[in-house]
C-alpha cells in the first residue's frame, strides 16, 4: 500500500478512537502482574471502573473481546436447560441469542424488525404468562449498534417489577457505557456486559461484567460449567489486587488513562457530546433525503446511525468508495440488513469537526456513487453545531471548549 497521507478516519461505531494519552499509556513497559505496582493498577481500575457502570457492586474485567462477557455472564448465572427471555432488536441480540442457544439454554426470542428499541410491554405481557417462573434472565441490548436503536432499560426493569417475576435482567452495554447514560445500580440490573473498544476508548481486548448481589447469589448455585470466565476464582483473586491468570497489564494501563479521561471531561458532557453528533448526524442524513434505520425518534442512539441507502443501491460499495476517496472508515451493515444499511459511528474520543468531516465525506461519496439525494446535509449538521455551541442550554460549558492543558497533563496520571 503506497503512503496514505493525513490520518485515517476511523468512524466505525468500535472500535473507536483512542486519545494519545490512552495510546501512550499502551505504550508503557509491561509490568510484573504478581507485582505491587499491578495491585495498585488492579484495584484503582477495578474501584474507578465503577463509577461508570454507575455501581457500588464488584466489576469483572477479562481479557477478551465483549462476545466473551456475553458467554460469561450467562455460564455464570444459569444452568443447563435454564429459559432465557431475549428481544430482537438487531444483529447484536442475535449473536447474544445464539450464544445462549449453543450452551444448551432455552433462549426465547421476541421477534422485532430491527427498526425499533426493546417493547417493555412485551416482556411484562410474556413473563405474566410465565407462572411457574421458569424464565431465569431476561436480556436485552442497551445500545443496538446494528442499528442506531437506544432501548429504555429502565422501563425493562420496570415490566419485569410489573410482571411480579424473579427473572434475573442481563443488558449489554457495550457500545452505550461512556457514550450515554446507564446506571447499573438505579436500573436494578444484575448482569451489565461490555468492551474496551467503543465508549470507553480504549483499543479491543477488554471485556466487563457488573454483577448484582442477586446475580451473584445465582452464581452460587448455577451449574453450567465454566472455567475462564468463572466469577468467585476472579472475584477472590480482584479481592488481594490480582488475577487468577495474566491479565492484559497494558491495556489495564489504558483503561486508568480512559477512565481518568472521561471523568475529566465529565461524564454529563461526555454524554451530552455524543447526544448532539448523534442530533447533528440526523439532520444531515435527513436533509440528504435518506432513510434512517431506527424508525422511533426517541429511540436514536446518540452513538451510532445507521442509514438506509434507497433500492437498487448498495451500502457496501458507497463504502468502499468512501475509503479509497476520503481515507474513513464506516460501519457495514450486519445480517439482515448486509448491503443495505451503512453506520456512521460518533462514539469514543472525537470532537465537532470530526463529526463534520466524517458527514462531508459521506455526501461527497454519496455524489460519486450517483446515490440521489439533496444537498446541503452538511451544512444543516454545522447549523445545528453551532447552535448548540453558541446556546448549550444549560449546560457547563460547550462541548467544544475543553482545557487541552488537562488533557495533557492526564498522559501523566
Ligand atoms: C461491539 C458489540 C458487541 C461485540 O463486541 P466484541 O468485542 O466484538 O465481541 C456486542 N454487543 C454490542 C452492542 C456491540 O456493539
Amino acid at each position: 500500500m503506497p503512503y496514505q497521507p493525513g490520518r485515517h478516519f476511523l468512524q466505525v461505531p468500535g472500535p473507536t478512537n483512542s486519545p494519545v494519552a490512552v495510546l501512550q499509556a499502551l505504550a508503557l513497559p509491561t509490568i510484573d502482574h504478581r507485582g505491587p505496582e499491578f495491585a495498585r493498577l488492579a484495584r484503582q481500575v477495578l474501584t474507578d471502573i465503577r463509577s461508570i457502570f454507575r455501581t457500588t457492586q464488584p466489576v469483572v474485567i477479562y481479557s477478551s473481546s465483549a462476545t466473551g462477557a456475553w458467554e460469561a455472564a450467562l455460564v455464570n448465572t444459569l444452568s443447563p436447560a435454564d429459559a432465557v427471555l431475549m428481544y430482537e432488536t438487531g444483529q447484536f441480540s442475535a449473536l447474544w441469542h445464539r450464544v445462549a442457544q449453543r450452551l444448551g439454554l432455552q433462549a426465547e426470542y421476541l421477534a422485532s424488525d430491527w427498526r425499533s428499541g426493546v417493547n417493555a410491554a412485551a416482556i411484562e405481557a410474556r413473563l405474566a404468562e410465565d407462572r411457574e417462573h421458569r424464565i431465569k434472565a431476561v436480556a436485552v441490548v442497551h445500545n443496538e449498534t446494528a442499528t442506531g436503536v437506544l432501548s429504555d432499560i429502565a422501563a425493562v426493569r420496570a415490566a419485569i417489577d410489573a410482571a411480579h417475576h424473579p427473572a434475573m435482567l442481563m443488558v449489554d452495554a457495550v457500545s452505550s457505557l461512556g457514550a450515554t447514560d446507564y446506571r447499573h445500580d438505579e436500573w436494578g440490573v444484575d448482569v451489565t456486559i461490555s468492551g474496551s473498544q467503543k465508549g470507553l476508548m480504549l483499543p479491543p481486548g477488554l471485556a466487563f461484567i457488573a454483577i448484582s448481589s442477586k446475580a451473584l447469589a445465582a452464581n452460587r448455585s448455577a451449574r453450567l460449567p465454566r472455567a475462564y470466565w468463572d466469577w468467585q476464582d476472579m472475584l477472590s483473586s480482584n479481592e488481594t489486587g490480582y488475577f487468577p491468570y495474566t491479565p492484559n497489564t497494558n491495556l489495564l494501563q489504558a483503561l486508568r488513562v480512559a477512565i481518568h479521561l472521561l471523568h475529566e471531561e465529565g461524564l454529563e458532557q461526555v454524554f451530552e457530546r455524543h447526544r448532539r453528533a448523534g442530533e447533528a448526524t440526523r439532520r444531515c442524513v435527513q436533509r440528504w433525503g435518506l432513510e434512517l434505520q431506527c424508525r422511533v425518534p426517541a429511540e436514536y442512539s446518540p452513538a451510532v446511525t445507521a442509514v438506509r441507502v434507497p433500492e437498487g443501491h448498495s451500502a457496501d460499495k458507497l463504502r468502499a468508495a468512501i475509503l479509497a476517496a476520503s481515507n474513513m472508515s464506516l460501519g457495514a451493515g450486519l445480517g439482515k440488513v448486509a448491503d443495505r444499511v451503512f453506520r456512521i459511528g460518533h462514539i469514543g474520543d472525537f470532537h465537532q469537526l470530526i463529526v463534520i468531516g466524517t458527514l462531508a465525506g459521506v455526501e461527497m461519496g454519496l455524489k460519486t456513487a450517483g446515490i440521489a439525494h439533496h444537498e446541503g446535509g452538511v451544512q444543516a449538521a454545522i447549523n445545528y453545531l453551532q447552535q448548540v455551541a453558541v446556546n448549550p442550554s444549560g449546560h457547563r460549558q460547550a462541548w467544544n471548549e475543553g482545557d487541552p492543558d488537562a488533557l495533557r497533563s492526564s498522559a501523566a496520571v
